[in-house]
C-alpha cells in the first residue's frame, strides 16, 4: 500500500529527509531513530516509519511491516545503548494522551528506573 504523502509542515517527516538536523542513531530501509530533544532518560530514542502516519495505529491499518520495522529496531537500539536491565516502548497516541507530533512514533527509554503506571 502505497503511503500517504508527506506533508509539508511535518517535522518528522523533515528529519527523516534531512531537511532538519537531528542525532540519527540508527536508519535502515523503512525506519530512522534519533534521540529526542529533550529526553526524559538517559537514553531516549523516537524511532520513526521513513513513510507519514498520523499515529501508530494508522501505521499498523496501513503499513503492519513498518510497525513490526519500528519495534524490531527498537530492540536493536537498547542492545547497542546497553539496556540491559530492560526498556520502555511507548506510542503516546492523539492529544490526551500527550502526542505533540503527529508522524508515527515510537518513544524508547531506558537507562534509568522506570516506574509503572506510567503518569
Ligand atoms: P510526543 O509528545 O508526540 O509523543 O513526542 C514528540 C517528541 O518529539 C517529544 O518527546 C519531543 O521532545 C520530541 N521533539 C520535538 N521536537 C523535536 C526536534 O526538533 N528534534 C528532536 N530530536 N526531537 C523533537
Ligand atoms: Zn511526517
Amino acid at each position: 500500500m502505497t503511503a500517504p504523502a508527506r506533508p509539508d509542515d511535518c517535522l518528522f517527516c523533515k528529519i527523516v529527509a534531512g531537511d532538519v538536523p537531528a542525532e540519527i542513531v540508527r536508519a535502515d530501509e523503512t525506519t530512522v531513530a534519533f534521540r529526542d530533544i529533550h529526553p526524559q532518560a538517559p537514553t531516549h530514542v523516537l524511532v520513526v516509519p521513513r513513510s507519514h502516519y498520523a499515529d501508530a495505529a494508522e501505521l499498523a491499518h496501513h503499513e503492519p511491516a513498518g510497525l513490526a520495522d519500528v519495534l524490531r529496531a527498537a530492540a536493536d537500539i537498547a542492545e547497542r545503548e546497553g539496556l540491559t536491565e530492560g526498556y520502555r516502548a511507548v506510542f503516546n497516541t492523539g492529544a490526551g494522551a500527550g502526542q505533540t507530533v503527529f508522524h508515527a512514533h515510537l518513544h524508547v527509554l531506558g537507562g534509568r528506573s522506570l516506574q509503572w503506571p506510567p503518569g
